[in-house]
């Protein structure tokens, strides 16, 4: 008789040693970004390169190929909850997915996107897209050969989609964000057309350490574990973690914007309080993460806008934060403040958007990339594609390149396809958790008043973190609210919140 403990110890140890260089990768990364002086950059990138490397050679050893195979009839006799199920079906499907990449062409792209990059640091200063342009054209080719490394998919995105949310194909997105682009038109033109408030106030001179003391006193209450945790300064705020024991935010800080490191650190504990509450026991395996980059996002937004951009949230820390700032706040009251926290507005640059605007940016990126794809549009006429979805969608136009086609790095630095959906499947994700949540828990929003944050937090814990990847995001949406990927509660909770907020009604369907 076959030895399933023998041969599941075996894989464990194996994808233990992946996980950990894995982890490295991220901590070399996470020193280059936080406090490498300049003159390590070099030799860091040769380091970053190498142990990559060795993570993916171990993961792609035929030897773990073989102990799946051998396994595989122990996992078709268990459960489909049992956890020793999920990491076989999620390690084989990471598998299937790793070996297809020739590492060849793997490290021809990432030649590619390095050089690329480093053109559009340039390029975008330059206001000249046609000095990126032709990496651009190279980008979109090797995109479309990396889809095709999947044969039989539905659509050339949906392989690349995968990579960072598993199983959400084009045939869904696609009309989903169709909808709600036709529900966020005629609203972002409804808010924008009454008076503005008054915001001036976040802007004012706010002190750093003050300001960094009050975000890490609002996290710990959320229950960011600082145990398992902490904070650093880096220029592009980012999550990552070393293990579970380990999972470490960034943040940035302007001093003439209270906002900017305020809201960055309730995004960055969020994800991070993901991290910290899956179950330990996948400690070194490769469900010990969070399953998708859109389930993901939902964390950081629930925590930085359905509770951080909150009444009730304000007005338990307005108090507490005019302590903190009494020149700066002296004649600032916590409805100006909610106000001025949520104001909406058609900007051109989608990490400034606000909660009501921000998901056009998203879905302009969406559509544009679909249609390079499929070759209906080329990179030559990306610029202006660019400009006019912007008039179509948010009825304001980019005056240059550089805060249009050329300001987010994503395109440049990897791969066109598969990176821009999680944002917004983020803010929609969150609205149906969100409202589950308050339905388990009517409560929540007195508590929130009062500072306290252990139901919710709890029942996140419960419901979506403890499970790591056990679940694809499709599974796991199913379980926490019993329907599936859908836009109602999203538009429900903008058209409440902003319809108040504005003196508008909505039409709440
Ligand atoms: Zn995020």
């Amino acid at each position: 008789m076959t030895d399933y403990t023998k041969l599941m110890s075996d894989l464990r140890q194996r994808l233990a040693e992946v996980y950990d260089l894995q982890n490295i990768v991220a901590l070399l990364h996470w020193d280059q970004t936080t406090y490498m002086p300049p003159a390590g950059a070099k030799a860091r990138v040769r380091q970053l390169g190498l142990v990559s490397r060795l993570a993916h050679e171990k993961f792609v050893d035929p030897a773990i190929g073989k102990l799946l195979d051998a396994l595989e009839p122990y996992g078709a006799s268990l459960p489909y909850d049992h956890d020793d199920a999920a990491l076989l079906r999620v390690t084989r499907r990471l598998y299937d997915q790793a070996v297809r990449l020739p590492p060849d062409f793997m490290s021809r792209l990432h030649e590619v996107a390095a050089e690329s990059y480093s053109v559009w640091t340039r390029a975008r200063p330059a206001n000249d897209f046609s000095m990126v342009a032709p990496y651009l054209k190279q980008i979109l080719e090797m995109s479309r050969q990396l889809a095709d490394f999947f044969p039989g998919y539905e659509h050339i995105a949906d392989p690349l989609i995968d990579f960072s949310d598993y199983g959400m194909k084009v045939s869904i997105l696609r009309p989903l964000f169709a909808r709600l682009r036709d529900e966020l038109v005629p609203l972002v033109e409804a808010i924008t057309s009454q008076p503005p408030p008054d915001d001036h106030f976040l802007y004012r001179h706010y002190p750093e350490a003050q300001q960094l003391a009050f975000g890490l006193d609002v996290i710990r209450r959320f229950g960011f574990d600082f145990e398992r945790g902490r904070q650093d300064k880096t220029h592009h705020p980012f999550m990552t973690k070393f293990s579970l024991y380990d999972v470490r935010i960034t943040t940035r800080v302007k001093e003439d914007d209270l906002t900017e490191a305020m809201f960055s650190t309730f995004h960055e504990a969020g994800h991070a309080m993901y991290e910290q509450g899956i179950a330990l026991e996948y400690e070194g395996t490769p469900l010990a993460e969070g399953t998708s980059s859109g389930v993901h996002e939902s964390q950081s937004r629930t925590w930085e806008n359905y509770v951080g951009r909150s009444r009730p949230f304000w007005e338990h820390f307005f108090p507490r934060l005019r302590e903190m700032f009494p020149e700066q706040l002296h004649d600032v009251d916590v409805d100006a403040f909610y106000r001025a926290v949520n104001k909406v507005q058609k900007s051109l640059i989608r990490t400034d958007a606000d909660e009501v605007t921000y998901n056009l940016h998203v879905i302009i990126r969406f559509e544009l990339e679909l249609e390079l794809l499929e070759g209906k549009l080329t990179i030559d006429e990306l610029p202006e594609a660019w400009r006019a979805r912007y008039r179509e969608y948010l009825g304001i136009e980019p005056p240059d390149d550089k805060d249009g086609v050329l300001q987010d790095v994503h395109w440049y630095s990897g791969v066109i396809g598969g990176a821009f959906q999680g944002y917004t499947l983020g803010n929609i994700i969150a609205a149906q958790f969100f409202e589950k949540a308050l339905e388990a828990h009517p409560s929540i929003p007195d508590e929130i008043r009062q500072g306290k944050f252990d139901t919710l937090h709890g029942w996140l814990r419960e419901q979506v973190y403890r499970h790591g990847r056990k679940y694809t995001p499709a599974e796991l949406i199913r379980r926490v609210t019993g329907e599936d990927l859908t836009i109602e509660p999203y538009i429900r909770y903008l058209k409440r919140k902003y319809g108040e907020l504005y003196g508008l009604s909505f039409d709440e369907g």
